[in-house]
């Protein structure tokens, strides 16, 4: 499969389709979480009511940021071009189900995303894992190496290996991981020019 053969996109949505406002060193900060760890899993090993309490505070300071989210350059026109082609459109986000359709909503792509096949943090293994892939597969009754996953982080590219997924970093200067990239775009504006033969 390739890029230009692809009609099964799923999207990271934080920072890929949206401009990066998630203050991630803040987060551990005010959760008391050490910097070098993880948030979600750091959370998990909590204590039931620690664990409970810290995850509201988390759920309303992203509700906040959900509705003030702005798209990334391209991330509209790109989903809108994919949409009219009839593609099959996904998100696995480690976000909230309920606040990815509040962002989606807010920058104006919510009508290209069918609810469930947006997929939270509550809905399957978090990133890297590739669980959120398979079940999208699953959905879509193809073969997960029919999946393009469409990320700016690590653990995006890192769960399109682990699928078998085609992976495509964006919304980076230049790519620090190339083995695990296999499709480059500086921003969605370019990779929309590189799918309809513009760049
Ligand atoms: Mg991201």
């Amino acid at each position: 499969m390739s890029l230009h053969t692809a009609q099964h996109w799923v999207f990271d949505m934080d920072g890929t389709l949206t401009l990066a406002v998630h203050d991630f060193e803040a987060i551990k900060r005010e959760l008391d979480i050490p910097l070098e760890q993880d948030i979600l899993h750091h959370l998990a090993a909590l204590p039931i009511a620690e664990a409970k309490a810290k995850h509201a505070w988390l759920l309303e300071h992203e509700r906040e940021l959900a509705l003030n989210a702005r798209p990334a350059p391209g991330a509209v026109e790109l989903l809108r071009e994919l949409s009219e082609r009839g593609y099959q459109l996904g998100i696995l986000t480690r976000n909230a189900h309920e606040l990815a359709l509040l962002t989606l909503q807010a920058i104006g792509v919510g009508d290209y995303f069918a609810a469930p096949d947006v997929i939270g943090r509550g809905e399957a293994l978090p990133k890297p894992d590739p669980d959120g892939l398979l079940r999208l597969a699953q959905r879509w009754k193809v073969a997960s190496t029919q999946l393009v996953m469409v990320g700016d982080y690590r653990f995006d590219l890192q769960c399109a290996r682990a699928a078998g997924a085609y992976s495509v970093l964006v919304n980076l200067p230049s790519n620090p991981w190339p083995e695990l990239v296999d499709h480059f775009a500086v921003d969605c504006n370019a990779l929309l020019k590189q799918l309809t033969g513009q760049a």
